[in-house]
């Protein structure tokens, strides 16, 4: 498989009135085409902002975003936002974002929201665009008599497809999920990850799906990246990363993971991620990590390679 997304020190810090958030911080690695690689972590560790420094889609307060960020060959860093209007979004990559079935508008019915993309991107007329809508709402396995339906008339569930097929109306290539199953319950859930796991076989798709689900990410995942305090702490392919974790962080979070074959009681990692802000020196889990040495509070840690497609930035796994 070849690389479609390549990174290399990608950055995205933000102004606050509390100081620079150093958000994502220095980020590298390549993603097969064809493959899903889930980035895990807790809430705040940057997971959604690694999205939007992908995607190009920065807010205002933008502080420093720079790093090197191929994609399908080009270098999107070089592109000004037309051409990434014009040539990409939706196009070759697309984004569903957090929570995007809530913002639905709620005064269109689907037939119309699926086929905006049809008449803006494509010029089709209305009647050529709604036909397309409904190849699409047949593509997420849904009755085309949703065109019709508001978004207050769908399930959770309906609603998520109808945001799966927007994202794929002008069939992108790579799509990122940013925790596409959170507000659902667990059968939902189940569906919407066969139905992306279909859609991946049928279209080629590369994903990166983002989630706090360390079981749920299994499911779905060839690789999984573990994001700490804006950083890739370890990144491997899934056997590796579930069964010979490396870095204590990730180790702590399987830990915490329920499974249904083992009696082992769930753990917890005490403390909390570090204010992005201000992050600690050294190694930015060493408040929290029960194998902290000296060198751990001065010392960055650089990603080693532990096995062919097995990375952590731990400084156990250094020679120090
Ligand atoms: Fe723990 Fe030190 Fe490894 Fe950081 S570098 S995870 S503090 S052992």
């Amino acid at each position: 498989m070849s690389v479609l997304l390549s990174l290399k020190g990608l950055t995205l810090y933000y102004r606050t009135r509390r100081g620079v958030v150093k958000a994502v911080d220095g980020v590298s690695f390549d993603l097969k085409e064809g493959s899903c690689l889930s980035l895990v972590g807790e809430s705040g560790c940057g997971k959604s902002s690694m999205a939007y420094a992908i995607m190009r889609l920065l807010p205002r307060n933008t502080h420093t975003y720079c790093g090197e960020l191929i994609f399908d060959g080009k270098n999107l860093m070089d592109l000004t936002e037309n051409d990434l209007r014009r040539d990409f979004w939706l196009k070759k990559m697309a984004m569903v974002f957090q929570g995007a079935m809530n913002s639905l508008n709620p005064v269109l019915n689907i037939g119309e929201q699926l086929a905006e993309p049809f008449t803006i991107h494509l010029g089709l007329d209305k009647l050529e665009a709604l036909k397309r809508a409904a190849e699409l709402l047949e593509l997420v396995r849904l009755p085309n008599s949703l065109l019709d339906k508001y978004p207050h008339e769908l399930s959770g569930g309906m609603k998520q497809r109808v945001v799966i097929a927007t994202a794929l109306s002008l069939r992108p290539k790579f799509l990122i999920l940013d925790e596409p199953t959170s507000a659902l319950d667990v059968i939902t859930q189940a569906n919407i990850i066969n139905l992306l796991k279909r859609l991946q076989e049928e279209l080629n798709l590369t994903y990166i799906f983002i989630t706090h689900d360390l079981g749920l990410s299994s499911e779905l995942s060839d690789y999984i990246a573990v994001m700490y305090a804006g950083k890739v702490v370890e990144l491997g392919d899934i056997v590796s990363i579930l069964t010979a974790p490396k870095h204590p962080y990730t180790q702590k979070l399987l830990a915490a993971t329920p499974k249904l074959l083992e009696d082992a009681k769930l753990e917890f990692i005490p403390g909390s991620p570090p204010d992005l802000a201000y992050p600690p020196p050294g190694c930015r889990f060493h408040p929290r990590c029960p194998y902290v040495m000296d060198v751990c509070k001065v010392r960055e840690p650089e990603p080693v390679k532990v096995s062919s497609e097995h990375y952590v930035s731990c400084l156990l796994w250094e020679r120090v």
